[in-house]
């Protein structure tokens, strides 16, 4: 039988089919919690500070206290990946509320629930950095800024998952969600981004949009390859327009769009600069400077 992948939660490692919370979590009765999606690649694990600099920010925005420091929540990711053998892999990193009564009164979580689980995680069949992808303008709006915003990473997901199930229903293979003021914000777990006349557009935070660090890490090569890259307000009209579209996010990496609510985007297929930058992302992540190595 394979060895089971073993999952770290608050300090004990359990195999995979016996690592459980409680019931009375409150990060599984009422979203309250915060997480990370991160990724290792030969050996290093991509940006790891950026990520656990992302998740304390998230959790200060929701005044969740996170038990250990930085430096030891590094230490508990790395060794999770140690234990589990593992160079490559996509790791999630969850810190819930903890355990509560049945209100939803954050004082009756005595201790946040820190769970780390390396596994590898595959979002589309196929080869959508081949081909591309197809999506759907959802009518399910992101959360505003002044709401449950997507800009904290939280455990609320409804949202996104209700714009999937809607790409799901149309037969494409993602959705991407406007603000409430009917610009582009991100896909469901993406950032987006619009290739025209050589420039590259990506939606301001105001759009509550998560500040990507996939997205930040492509900007920055971008940059370094000569494009200009802007934040930008972008219309509907905008986006079925452009010469090229692309996806940014750890699990999703860069993945070109070809098709937007039926409308055909570019050629139709991964644009010169998609392609480029996809090309200086795959190295990119494998540099040594990116990453923090798994074994010290
Ligand atoms: N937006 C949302 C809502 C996400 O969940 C993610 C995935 N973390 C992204 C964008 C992309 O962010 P990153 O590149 O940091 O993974």
């Amino acid at each position: 039988m394979e060895k089971e992948l073993l999952i770290y939660v608050d300090g004990e490692y359990y195999p995979k089919s016996q690592a459980k919370v409680s019931v009375y979590d409150h990060g599984l009765l009422y979203g309250d919690g915060v997480f990370e999606g991160i990724r290792a690649y030969v050996g290093r694990v991509f940006r790891l500070e950026d990520h656990i600099d992302r998740l304390y920010r998230s959790a200060h925005t929701i005044m969740l206290e996170i038990p250990v420091p930085k430096e030891e929540m590094t230490e508990i990711v790395l060794e999770t990946l140690r234990k589990n053998n593992l160079k490559d892999a996509y790791i999630r990193l969850v810190v819930t509320r903890g355990s509560g009564d049945l209100g939803l009164d954050p004082r009756k979580c005595p201790k946040a629930t820190i769970i780390v689980i390396t596994d590898t995680i595959r979002l589309h069949k196929g080869d959508p950095k081949e081909n591309g992808i197809t999506a759907i303008l959802s009518w399910v709006k992101r959360d505003p800024v002044d709401a449950t915003t997507h800009e904290i990473k939280s455990l609320n997901y409804l949202n996104s998952v209700m714009a999937k199930i809607e790409a799901n229903m149309s037969g494409v293979d993602e959705a991407i969600c406007l603000d409430k003021n009917g610009f582009v914000c991100e896909g469901v777990a993406e950032n987006v981004f619009i290739v025209r006349d050589g420039e590259i557009l990506t939606p301001p935070s105001c759009t509550g949009a998560l500040p990507g660090i996939t997205a930040a890490s492509v900007a920055e090569l971008a940059r370094k390859l000569g494009y200009t890259v802007l934040e930008k307000n972008i219309t509907p009209y905008e986006l079925f327009n452009a010469d090229e579209v692309f996806f940014t996010g750890t699990a999703a990496e860069i993945i070109p769009v070809r098709e937007i609510n039926k409308r055909v985007i570019g050629s139709g297929k991964p644009g010169a600069v998609t392609r480029k930058l996809m090309d200086g992302f795959s190295k990119m992540v494998q540099d040594p400077n990116e990453g923090t190595s798994i074994n010290k």
